[in-house]
């Protein structure tokens, strides 16, 4: 029997195409009750799970499919076009994936990859507090040593996944007299064990991204064995956790092109369709503009995304690069799916079209991951850095 075996792009080719058959044949036809009933897609999220998606950045060796960056963007751009709500249940799941691959020693790789590869545990990520997102360092969850365990206490804010998850990456301050705040942090991954401690609060009430559940959490006297502090080292977790975010900014950046992208494509097909002054509206100018500015910009955001999944496979840090596709894709996705309201006139306004989903959703992507504000403050933290910018 002859073994054939496929390039690095046939693979992708091959993941890429099967997650687009999904999206059109189960995910496209679900979106708009999840998101008007604001309902967990339970059924789809089981799908990706057979799917294999829940492992995509996880080796090989532990269940997972060890994609590169580029076909991890790939596939959330692909969901985030059918529904991008549903990419919330892998993104903040892969952020806890990458920080164990890279950062957690063997017993924890051993413990954690192979079930959250599977989907059988699902993860998030427990980082913004009710005091604050932005300033990360500031954050003031106390995990105190005790014995062999660590005593949590604090609140966390807009998590995604809270309710339906089982397994967090927990940001917490172990050392509190740390001459820079965030050396004192330490990351932990965390599973839910039914324990009063560990309580979900209320389920938030949000514009869009409607079907993922996003909650506070709380813990009160919340016992964790010590050997869930990642890599078994304290106050190394600001690095952890900015590295896996990098990630989260990939995947953000991809969703944003995704939607944009999805806007387009409706916006395409209505344009043809509508008739005013006797002809499709496609023939007036002032929509051809619209369109080749909206198309234009999509593919520019679409490479800056892919500039930096590239460099993260190179396993550089890409605060510069996946600061930079995060904010561009995000704001050219808030313009373009306003430009393809404006497009569908009075019908854009209505939940008969789902630009009226695209418009609502866009906006995570300008918060989450941390707001564009902070991705141009990174930004040009990264740039003043720089050896031909040193006077
Ligand atoms: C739907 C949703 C899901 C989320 N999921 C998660 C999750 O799973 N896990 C998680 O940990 N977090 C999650 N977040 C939190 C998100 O990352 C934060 O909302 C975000 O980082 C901003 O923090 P904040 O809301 O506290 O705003 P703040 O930090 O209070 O900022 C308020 C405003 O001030 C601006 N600002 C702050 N500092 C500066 C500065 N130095 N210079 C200029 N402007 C500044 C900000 O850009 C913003 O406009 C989620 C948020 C949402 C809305």
């Amino acid at each position: 029997m002859t073994t054939i075996t496929k390039t690095p792009e046939e693979a992708r080719n091959q993941i890429v195409s099967m997650v687009r058959d999904f999206v059109r044949r189960e995910v496209e036809p679900a979106a708009a009750d999840h998101d008007a009933n604001d309902t967990v897609p339970y059924e789809l999220i089981d799908q990706m799970k057979e799917l294999g998606l829940f492992g995509i950045n996880v080796p090989e060796e532990y269940g997972g499919m060890g994609l590169d960056y580029t076909t991890f963007a790939m596939i959330f751009e692909e969901i985030s076009k059918g529904y991008m709500a549903l990419t919330g249940a892998l993104g903040t799941h892969h952020i806890l994936t990458y920080v164990l691959t890279h950062y957690g020693n063997q017993e924890q790789r051993d413990r954690f990859l192979p079930r959250l590869a599977t989907g059988q545990i699902r993860g998030g990520l427990a980082l913004t507090e009710p005091g604050g997102g932005s300033d990360v360092g500031a954050l003031e969850t106390r995990a105190v040593k005790d014995g062999e365990e660590y005593v949590v206490n604090g609140s966390k804010m807009f998590i995604t996944n809270a309710e339906s998850g089982d397994a967090f990456c927990l940001l917490a301050r172990t050392n509190p007299d740390a001459s820079l705040k965030h050396r004192g942090l330490s990351a932990f991954v965390i599973e839910k064990d039914g324990s009063p401690g560990f309580k979900v609060g209320r389920h938030l009430d949000k514009l869009g991204y409607r079907g993922l559940d996003t909650c506070e959490l709380f813990f009160e006297d919340f016992r964790i064995p010590a050997e869930n502090l990642i890599g078994g080292e304290e106050n190394v977790g600001f690095g952890q956790v900015m590295s896996g975010l990098e990630t989260g900014r990939i995947n953000v950046g991809a969703r944003a092109v995704g939607v944009a992208q999805a806007a387009l494509d409706a916006s395409m097909r209505y344009i043809q369709q509508r008739e005013t002054f006797g002809v499709p509206i496609s023939q007036h100018q002032a929509i051809q503009l619209k369109i080749a500015d909206m198309a234009t910009k999509i593919q520019a955001a679409r490479l800056l995304v892919y500039d930096a999944a590239t460099k993260k496979d190179s396993g550089e840090r890409i605060d510069l690069e996946s600061g930079m596709a995060k904010l561009f894709a995000s704001e050219i996705c808030g313009e373009v799916s306003m430009e393809a309201m404006r497009i569908h006139g009075g019908y854009g306004y209505t939940k008969d079209f789902p630009v009226e989903r695209y418009y609502r959703d866009a906006p995570l992507m300008i918060i989450g991951e941390g707001t564009n504000e902070i991705m141009r403050l990174v930004i040009a933290r990264q740039l003043l850095r720089r050896p031909e910018y040193q006077l």
